[in-house]
Protein backbone atom coordinates (compact mmCIF):
# COMPACT_ATOMS: atom_id res chain seq x y z
CA UNK A 1 0.00 0.00 0.00
CA UNK A 2 2.96 2.46 0.70
CA UNK A 3 4.90 1.45 -2.22
CA UNK A 4 1.97 2.33 -4.67
CA UNK A 5 0.59 5.09 -3.15
CA UNK A 6 3.56 7.05 -1.61
CA UNK A 7 2.85 10.09 -4.15
CA UNK A 8 -1.05 10.22 -3.18
CA UNK A 9 0.32 10.34 0.60
CA UNK A 10 3.11 12.96 -0.94
CA UNK A 11 -0.07 14.84 -1.84
CA UNK A 12 -2.09 14.56 0.93
CA UNK A 13 0.79 15.84 3.09
CA UNK A 14 1.31 18.79 1.47
CA UNK A 15 -2.04 19.45 0.95
CA UNK A 16 -2.77 19.23 5.22
CA UNK A 17 0.42 20.87 5.97
CA UNK A 18 2.73 22.03 3.25
CA UNK A 19 4.83 18.87 3.75
CA UNK A 20 7.80 18.54 1.09
CA UNK A 21 8.08 15.33 -0.18
CA UNK A 22 11.36 14.59 1.16
CA UNK A 23 10.16 15.67 4.70
CA UNK A 24 6.92 13.18 3.68
CA UNK A 25 9.21 10.25 2.29
CA UNK A 26 12.02 10.63 5.96
CA UNK A 27 9.36 11.58 8.31
CA UNK A 28 6.02 9.33 7.04
CA UNK A 29 6.68 6.66 4.60
CA UNK A 30 10.40 5.66 5.31
CA UNK A 31 9.98 4.94 9.10
CA UNK A 32 6.85 2.93 8.11
CA UNK A 33 8.49 0.59 5.39
CA UNK A 34 11.26 0.03 7.86
CA UNK A 35 9.32 -0.94 10.69
CA UNK A 36 6.86 -2.89 8.60
CA UNK A 37 10.55 -4.77 6.76
CA UNK A 38 11.77 -5.42 10.36
CA UNK A 39 8.42 -7.09 11.95
CA UNK A 40 8.43 -9.24 8.95
CA UNK A 41 11.98 -10.40 9.59
CA UNK A 42 11.59 -10.94 13.35
CA UNK A 43 8.03 -12.03 13.64
CA UNK A 44 8.88 -15.74 13.75
CA UNK A 45 11.31 -15.66 16.70
CA UNK A 46 8.75 -12.75 18.72
CA UNK A 47 6.11 -15.34 18.25
CA UNK A 48 8.02 -18.67 19.33
CA UNK A 49 6.96 -19.41 23.19
CA UNK A 50 10.40 -18.19 25.11
CA UNK A 51 11.67 -21.17 27.24
CA UNK A 52 12.55 -20.17 30.74
CA UNK A 53 14.50 -22.10 33.65
CA UNK A 54 12.04 -23.75 35.69
CA UNK A 55 13.04 -24.52 39.60
CA UNK A 56 13.67 -27.61 41.07
CA UNK A 57 11.24 -27.67 43.04
CA UNK A 58 8.94 -27.45 40.17
CA UNK A 59 10.35 -30.48 38.40
CA UNK A 60 9.69 -32.21 36.29
CA UNK A 61 8.11 -29.60 33.99
CA UNK A 62 9.05 -27.05 31.45
CA UNK A 63 7.93 -23.05 31.72
CA UNK A 64 6.73 -21.27 29.10
CA UNK A 65 5.89 -18.02 28.24
CA UNK A 66 3.55 -17.58 25.02
CA UNK A 67 2.81 -14.34 23.15
CA UNK A 68 -1.00 -13.67 23.20
CA UNK A 69 -2.76 -11.01 21.28
CA UNK A 70 -4.68 -8.50 23.19
CA UNK A 71 -7.84 -8.46 20.71
CA UNK A 72 -9.37 -5.52 19.29
CA UNK A 73 -7.22 -2.47 19.76
CA UNK A 74 -8.04 1.19 19.19
CA UNK A 75 -5.46 3.70 17.87
CA UNK A 76 -6.23 7.22 17.91
CA UNK A 77 -3.86 9.38 15.60
CA UNK A 78 -2.87 12.57 15.74
CA UNK A 79 -2.13 14.85 12.91
CA UNK A 80 1.67 16.27 12.45
CA UNK A 81 3.15 13.27 10.91
CA UNK A 82 -0.88 12.04 10.04
CA UNK A 83 0.63 8.62 8.20
CA UNK A 84 3.01 7.61 9.99
CA UNK A 85 1.86 7.88 13.49
CA UNK A 86 -1.34 6.09 12.21
CA UNK A 87 0.56 3.16 10.39
CA UNK A 88 3.12 2.19 12.61
CA UNK A 89 1.20 1.28 15.55
CA UNK A 90 -1.02 -0.18 13.30
CA UNK A 91 1.69 -2.58 11.99
CA UNK A 92 2.70 -3.67 15.69
CA UNK A 93 -0.66 -4.11 16.38
CA UNK A 94 -1.59 -6.05 13.62
CA UNK A 95 1.94 -8.16 13.98
CA UNK A 96 0.65 -9.41 17.48
CA UNK A 97 -2.38 -10.92 16.19
CA UNK A 98 -4.79 -8.05 16.98
CA UNK A 99 -7.36 -6.19 15.00
CA UNK A 100 -7.43 -2.46 15.36
CA UNK A 101 -10.17 0.42 14.87
CA UNK A 102 -7.78 3.24 13.62
CA UNK A 103 -9.29 6.93 14.61
CA UNK A 104 -6.73 9.23 12.29
CA UNK A 105 -6.85 12.83 12.89
CA UNK A 106 -9.75 15.05 11.44
CA UNK A 107 -6.78 17.98 11.79
CA UNK A 108 -5.70 16.70 8.95
CA UNK A 109 -8.38 15.67 6.96
CA UNK A 110 -6.84 14.78 3.68
CA UNK A 111 -4.79 11.87 5.21
CA UNK A 112 -7.44 11.24 7.08
CA UNK A 113 -9.38 10.71 4.20
CA UNK A 114 -6.62 9.13 2.13
CA UNK A 115 -6.09 6.56 4.73
CA UNK A 116 -9.51 5.61 4.99
CA UNK A 117 -9.75 4.71 1.14
CA UNK A 118 -6.75 3.22 0.87
CA UNK A 119 -6.85 0.77 3.88
CA UNK A 120 -10.01 -1.37 3.11
CA UNK A 121 -8.25 -1.90 -0.42
CA UNK A 122 -5.41 -3.28 1.06
CA UNK A 123 -6.15 -4.99 4.52
CA UNK A 124 -8.97 -7.37 5.29
CA UNK A 125 -11.84 -4.75 6.84
CA UNK A 126 -13.02 -7.67 9.04
CA UNK A 127 -9.36 -6.90 10.93
CA UNK A 128 -8.59 -3.42 10.61
CA UNK A 129 -11.46 -0.60 10.29
CA UNK A 130 -11.06 3.00 9.95
CA UNK A 131 -13.53 5.48 11.85
CA UNK A 132 -13.04 9.01 10.41
CA UNK A 133 -14.31 11.74 12.77
CA UNK A 134 -13.47 14.32 15.61
CA UNK A 135 -14.23 14.56 19.39
CA UNK A 136 -17.84 13.18 18.96
CA UNK A 137 -16.96 10.03 17.02
CA UNK A 138 -13.94 9.39 19.04
CA UNK A 139 -16.48 9.86 21.97
CA UNK A 140 -18.34 7.53 20.45
CA UNK A 141 -15.64 4.96 20.39
CA UNK A 142 -13.82 5.36 23.65
CA UNK A 143 -17.40 4.23 25.26
CA UNK A 144 -17.14 1.03 23.60
CA UNK A 145 -15.15 -2.03 25.37
CA UNK A 146 -11.49 -2.11 23.58
CA UNK A 147 -8.49 -4.79 24.72
CA UNK A 148 -5.93 -2.07 24.11
CA UNK A 149 -5.79 1.55 23.35
CA UNK A 150 -3.30 3.10 21.84
CA UNK A 151 -3.00 7.06 21.74
CA UNK A 152 -0.85 9.60 20.14
CA UNK A 153 -1.45 13.43 21.16
CA UNK A 154 -1.45 15.72 23.80
CA UNK A 155 -2.10 15.29 27.60
CA UNK A 156 -5.24 16.69 27.96
CA UNK A 157 -6.77 14.10 25.43
CA UNK A 158 -4.55 11.82 26.90
CA UNK A 159 -6.54 12.04 30.19
CA UNK A 160 -9.70 11.93 28.69
CA UNK A 161 -8.49 8.49 27.21
CA UNK A 162 -7.09 7.40 30.08
CA UNK A 163 -10.53 8.35 32.22
CA UNK A 164 -12.79 6.24 29.08
CA UNK A 165 -10.43 2.84 29.05
CA UNK A 166 -10.67 2.67 33.57
CA UNK A 167 -14.21 2.69 32.76
CA UNK A 168 -13.40 -1.11 31.06
CA UNK A 169 -10.29 -1.56 32.72
CA UNK A 170 -8.33 -1.74 29.04
CA UNK A 171 -4.94 -0.93 29.09
CA UNK A 172 -3.26 2.62 27.58
CA UNK A 173 0.03 3.32 25.67
CA UNK A 174 0.04 7.12 25.63
CA UNK A 175 2.27 9.15 23.73
CA UNK A 176 2.29 12.30 24.47
CA UNK A 177 4.71 15.56 23.94
CA UNK A 178 6.22 18.46 26.54
CA UNK A 179 9.13 20.63 26.26
CA UNK A 180 12.05 18.71 24.82
CA UNK A 181 14.99 20.82 25.86
CA UNK A 182 18.55 20.68 24.07
CA UNK A 183 21.86 21.76 26.21
CA UNK A 184 24.43 23.04 24.40
CA UNK A 185 27.34 22.78 26.81
CA UNK A 186 30.77 24.85 26.84
CA UNK A 187 32.92 21.99 24.76
CA UNK A 188 31.01 21.71 21.70
CA UNK A 189 31.30 21.10 17.84
CA UNK A 190 29.45 24.48 17.32
CA UNK A 191 28.59 24.15 13.68
CA UNK A 192 27.32 20.28 14.04
CA UNK A 193 25.11 21.63 16.54
CA UNK A 194 23.35 24.42 14.82
CA UNK A 195 23.23 22.61 12.01
CA UNK A 196 21.44 19.31 13.69
CA UNK A 197 19.51 21.66 16.24
CA UNK A 198 17.85 23.72 13.57
CA UNK A 199 17.28 20.58 10.99
CA UNK A 200 15.09 19.08 13.88
CA UNK A 201 13.75 22.38 15.10
CA UNK A 202 12.33 23.50 11.92
CA UNK A 203 11.59 20.21 9.93
CA UNK A 204 7.70 19.75 9.79
CA UNK A 205 7.60 23.50 11.07
CA UNK A 206 8.59 22.79 14.23
CA UNK A 207 5.51 20.37 14.64
CA UNK A 208 6.97 17.65 15.71
CA UNK A 209 6.61 15.74 19.11
CA UNK A 210 10.31 15.18 19.72
CA UNK A 211 11.74 18.35 18.08
CA UNK A 212 13.83 20.50 20.19
CA UNK A 213 11.65 22.56 22.28
CA UNK A 214 13.71 25.43 23.41
CA UNK A 215 17.80 25.45 24.18
CA UNK A 216 19.57 25.88 27.55
CA UNK A 217 22.80 26.85 26.01
CA UNK A 218 25.83 27.56 27.99
CA UNK A 219 26.52 31.43 28.28
CA UNK A 220 29.89 31.95 26.93
CA UNK A 221 28.72 30.15 23.69
CA UNK A 222 25.42 31.73 23.39
CA UNK A 223 26.33 34.67 20.75
CA UNK A 224 28.25 31.85 18.29
CA UNK A 225 25.86 29.15 18.76
CA UNK A 226 23.01 32.21 17.47
CA UNK A 227 25.23 33.65 14.60
CA UNK A 228 25.62 30.03 13.23
CA UNK A 229 22.29 28.89 13.46
CA UNK A 230 21.35 32.25 11.58
CA UNK A 231 23.93 31.30 8.89
CA UNK A 232 22.04 27.60 8.81
CA UNK A 233 19.03 29.17 8.49
CA UNK A 234 19.72 31.09 5.30
CA UNK A 235 21.39 27.78 4.02
CA UNK A 236 18.86 25.85 4.35
CA UNK A 237 15.68 27.89 3.42
CA UNK A 238 17.09 30.92 1.63
CA UNK A 239 16.70 34.27 2.81
CA UNK A 240 13.08 33.78 2.02
CA UNK A 241 12.10 30.61 3.82
CA UNK A 242 8.43 31.36 2.84
CA UNK A 243 9.35 30.79 -0.80
CA UNK A 244 11.51 27.44 -0.01
CA UNK A 245 9.70 24.68 -1.11
CA UNK A 246 11.39 22.36 1.98
CA UNK A 247 9.76 24.40 4.36
CA UNK A 248 6.40 23.68 6.18
CA UNK A 249 3.22 25.32 6.83
CA UNK A 250 1.29 25.62 10.49
CA UNK A 251 -1.68 22.85 10.11
CA UNK A 252 -4.44 25.76 10.82
CA UNK A 253 -5.37 29.05 11.95
CA UNK A 254 -5.99 28.03 15.41
CA UNK A 255 -2.30 26.71 15.91
CA UNK A 256 -1.27 29.66 13.84
CA UNK A 257 -2.59 32.10 16.42
CA UNK A 258 -1.19 30.47 18.99
CA UNK A 259 1.96 30.59 17.99
CA UNK A 260 2.17 33.98 16.51
CA UNK A 261 1.16 34.96 19.96
CA UNK A 262 4.74 33.85 21.04
CA UNK A 263 6.71 35.22 19.24
CA UNK A 264 6.73 38.16 21.75
CA UNK A 265 7.94 36.25 24.49
CA UNK A 266 11.84 37.58 23.47
CA UNK A 267 14.01 39.21 21.60
CA UNK A 268 13.96 38.57 18.09
CA UNK A 269 17.51 36.71 16.77
CA UNK A 270 15.99 35.10 13.28
CA UNK A 271 12.68 35.22 11.82
CA UNK A 272 9.60 36.58 12.98
CA UNK A 273 7.49 37.05 10.30
CA UNK A 274 3.61 35.30 10.75
CA UNK A 275 1.31 35.62 7.70
CA UNK A 276 -1.90 34.12 8.72
CA UNK A 277 -3.07 34.02 5.35
CA UNK A 278 -0.30 31.37 4.36
CA UNK A 279 -0.13 29.82 7.48
CA UNK A 280 3.41 30.78 7.90
CA UNK A 281 5.61 31.62 10.38
CA UNK A 282 9.33 32.35 9.60
CA UNK A 283 11.95 29.98 11.71
CA UNK A 284 12.15 32.13 14.38
CA UNK A 285 14.96 32.27 16.87
CA UNK A 286 14.68 34.11 20.35
CA UNK A 287 17.40 35.03 23.03
CA UNK A 288 16.67 36.65 26.06
CA UNK A 289 13.63 34.58 26.72
CA UNK A 290 12.53 34.96 30.45
CA UNK A 291 11.90 31.44 31.56
CA UNK A 292 8.14 32.69 32.71
CA UNK A 293 7.42 33.93 29.53
CA UNK A 294 4.21 32.39 27.47
CA UNK A 295 6.39 30.29 24.83
CA UNK A 296 7.94 28.33 27.94
CA UNK A 297 4.92 27.48 29.64
CA UNK A 298 3.92 24.98 27.18
CA UNK A 299 5.06 22.38 24.24
CA UNK A 300 5.74 25.07 22.00
CA UNK A 301 4.79 22.89 18.58
CA UNK A 302 5.63 25.23 16.01
CA UNK A 303 8.84 26.89 14.42
CA UNK A 304 10.17 28.88 17.48
CA UNK A 305 13.13 28.21 19.01
CA UNK A 306 13.96 30.18 22.89
CA UNK A 307 17.79 30.12 23.64
CA UNK A 308 18.20 30.43 27.29
CA UNK A 309 21.69 30.94 28.94
CA UNK A 310 22.49 28.73 31.96
CA UNK A 311 26.05 28.98 33.90
CA UNK A 312 27.18 26.03 33.71
CA UNK A 313 25.75 22.11 33.46
CA UNK A 314 24.11 21.81 37.00
CA UNK A 315 21.85 24.41 36.22
CA UNK A 316 21.06 23.35 33.10
CA UNK A 317 20.34 20.29 35.14
CA UNK A 318 18.51 21.79 37.70
CA UNK A 319 15.86 23.70 35.32
CA UNK A 320 15.17 20.53 33.42
CA UNK A 321 14.37 18.19 36.82
CA UNK A 322 11.97 21.23 37.93
CA UNK A 323 9.89 20.22 34.87
CA UNK A 324 7.68 18.04 33.69
CA UNK A 325 9.62 15.00 32.37
CA UNK A 326 10.29 15.33 28.54
CA UNK A 327 9.97 12.85 25.56
CA UNK A 328 13.02 13.43 24.48
CA UNK A 329 16.51 15.28 25.97
CA UNK A 330 19.63 16.41 23.48
CA UNK A 331 22.93 17.12 24.55
CA UNK A 332 25.60 18.60 22.30
CA UNK A 333 29.03 18.64 24.26
CA UNK A 334 32.29 16.51 23.73
CA UNK A 335 32.43 16.18 27.51
CA UNK A 336 32.06 12.16 28.05
CA UNK A 337 31.49 13.09 32.00
CA UNK A 338 29.06 15.82 31.45
CA UNK A 339 27.12 13.33 28.85
CA UNK A 340 26.90 10.59 31.81
CA UNK A 341 26.39 13.07 34.35
CA UNK A 342 23.16 14.79 31.94
CA UNK A 343 21.65 10.84 31.39
CA UNK A 344 22.11 9.63 34.60
CA UNK A 345 20.83 13.10 36.64
CA UNK A 346 17.70 13.51 34.41
CA UNK A 347 15.22 11.58 33.24
CA UNK A 348 12.84 11.66 29.60
CA UNK A 349 11.33 9.62 27.37
CA UNK A 350 14.36 9.11 24.90
CA UNK A 351 17.66 11.21 24.80
CA UNK A 352 19.89 11.83 21.84
CA UNK A 353 23.56 13.13 22.26
CA UNK A 354 24.76 15.24 19.81
CA UNK A 355 22.40 15.13 17.71
CA UNK A 356 18.05 15.16 17.88
CA UNK A 357 15.38 12.79 16.89
CA UNK A 358 17.89 10.24 15.28
CA UNK A 359 16.78 8.16 18.39
CA UNK A 360 13.85 7.31 16.62
CA UNK A 361 15.99 5.30 13.85
CA UNK A 362 17.18 2.18 15.17
CA UNK A 363 14.59 -0.13 15.84
CA UNK A 364 15.17 -1.88 18.90
CA UNK A 365 15.03 1.45 20.61
CA UNK A 366 11.82 1.49 21.88
CA UNK A 367 10.08 4.94 21.61
CA UNK A 368 7.93 6.61 24.49
CA UNK A 369 7.50 8.85 27.05
CA UNK A 370 7.78 8.76 31.03
CA UNK A 371 5.65 10.88 33.28
CA UNK A 372 3.95 13.57 31.61
CA UNK A 373 5.52 12.99 28.26
CA UNK A 374 3.47 9.28 28.63
CA UNK A 375 3.35 5.89 29.23
CA UNK A 376 4.27 2.40 27.38
CA UNK A 377 6.67 2.54 24.40
CA UNK A 378 6.62 0.74 21.15
CA UNK A 379 8.82 0.64 17.78
CA UNK A 380 10.33 -3.16 16.42
CA UNK A 381 10.23 -5.80 18.79
CA UNK A 382 8.68 -3.07 21.80
CA UNK A 383 5.57 -2.79 19.70
CA UNK A 384 5.13 -6.68 19.04
CA UNK A 385 5.37 -6.38 23.38
CA UNK A 386 2.88 -3.24 23.94
CA UNK A 387 0.30 -5.57 22.12
CA UNK A 388 0.93 -8.80 23.00
CA UNK A 389 -0.23 -10.89 26.51
CA UNK A 390 2.71 -12.43 27.91
CA UNK A 391 1.08 -16.18 28.84
CA UNK A 392 2.99 -17.52 31.53
CA UNK A 393 2.69 -21.42 30.92
CA UNK A 394 4.18 -24.08 33.09
CA UNK A 395 3.41 -27.66 31.97
CA UNK A 396 4.01 -30.21 33.73
CA UNK A 397 5.19 -33.95 33.85
CA UNK A 398 3.05 -37.00 35.35
CA UNK A 399 5.57 -39.51 35.65
CA UNK A 400 6.86 -38.40 39.07
CA UNK A 401 4.55 -36.87 41.52
CA UNK A 402 6.15 -36.80 45.19
CA UNK A 403 3.95 -36.69 48.14
CA UNK A 404 6.50 -34.02 49.70
CA UNK A 405 3.71 -31.16 49.07
CA UNK A 406 0.96 -33.11 50.11
CA UNK A 407 -0.74 -32.90 53.72
CA UNK A 408 -0.37 -34.68 56.06
CA UNK A 409 2.87 -31.60 56.15
CA UNK A 410 5.22 -34.11 58.35
CA UNK A 411 8.59 -32.27 59.89
CA UNK A 412 10.21 -34.55 57.85
CA UNK A 413 8.50 -33.44 54.54
CA UNK A 414 8.84 -29.73 55.27
CA UNK A 415 12.67 -30.21 56.01
CA UNK A 416 12.91 -31.30 52.67
CA UNK A 417 10.77 -29.08 50.70
CA UNK A 418 12.81 -26.79 52.61
CA UNK A 419 16.18 -27.90 51.28
CA UNK A 420 14.56 -28.12 47.74
CA UNK A 421 13.50 -24.92 47.43
P1 LIG B 1 -4.93 15.96 17.56
O1 LIG B 1 -5.64 17.25 17.79
O2 LIG B 1 -4.95 15.36 16.20
O3 LIG B 1 -5.50 14.94 18.63
C1 LIG B 1 -5.07 13.61 18.67
C2 LIG B 1 -6.26 12.69 18.53
O4 LIG B 1 -7.12 12.85 19.64
C3 LIG B 1 -7.09 12.95 17.28
O5 LIG B 1 -7.37 11.73 16.63
C4 LIG B 1 -8.32 13.62 17.81
O6 LIG B 1 -9.46 13.37 17.04
C5 LIG B 1 -8.46 13.03 19.18
N1 LIG B 1 -9.15 13.92 20.11
C6 LIG B 1 -9.02 15.26 20.19
N2 LIG B 1 -9.81 15.75 21.19
C7 LIG B 1 -10.44 14.69 21.73
C8 LIG B 1 -11.39 14.54 22.80
N3 LIG B 1 -11.84 15.59 23.50
N4 LIG B 1 -11.81 13.30 23.09
C9 LIG B 1 -11.37 12.24 22.40
N5 LIG B 1 -10.47 12.33 21.38
C10 LIG B 1 -10.03 13.52 21.04
O7 LIG B 1 -3.40 16.08 17.92
P2 LIG B 1 -2.71 16.93 19.05
O8 LIG B 1 -3.09 16.44 20.40
O9 LIG B 1 -2.80 18.38 18.76
O10 LIG B 1 -1.21 16.46 18.74
C11 LIG B 1 -0.15 17.19 19.16
C12 LIG B 1 0.40 16.65 20.47
O11 LIG B 1 0.72 15.29 20.30
C13 LIG B 1 1.66 17.33 20.90
O12 LIG B 1 1.64 17.51 22.29
C14 LIG B 1 2.74 16.33 20.51
O13 LIG B 1 3.91 16.42 21.27
C15 LIG B 1 2.03 15.04 20.74
N6 LIG B 1 2.61 14.00 19.90
C16 LIG B 1 3.25 12.97 20.51
C17 LIG B 1 3.84 11.99 19.74
C18 LIG B 1 4.57 10.83 20.36
O14 LIG B 1 4.92 9.93 19.62
N7 LIG B 1 4.77 10.80 21.66
C19 LIG B 1 3.76 12.06 18.35
C20 LIG B 1 3.09 13.12 17.78
C21 LIG B 1 2.50 14.08 18.55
Amino acid sequence: MVAENEEAMFGALKSDLGKSAFEGWAGETYLIAGELKHARKHLASWMRPKRVRTPLLAQPGVSKVYAEPLGVVLNIAPWNYPIQLALAPLIGAIAAGNSVVLKPSEVAPACSALLARLLPRYLDPECVAVIEGGVPETTRLLEQRFDHIFYTGNGTVGRIVMEAAARHLTPVTLELGGKSPCIVDEDVDLEVAARRIVWGKFFNAGQTCIAPDYVLCHASREAQLIEQMKKVLIEFYGEDPKASPDYGRIINERHHARLSKLIASGELAAGGQSDPTDKYIAPTVLRKVDPASPVMADEIFGPILPVLTVPDLDAAITFINARDKPLALYLFSRNAEHVERVLQRTSSGGACVNDVMAHLIPHELPFGGVGASGMGAYHGHASFETFTHKKSVMAKATFLDPSIRYPPYTPGKTKWAKRLA
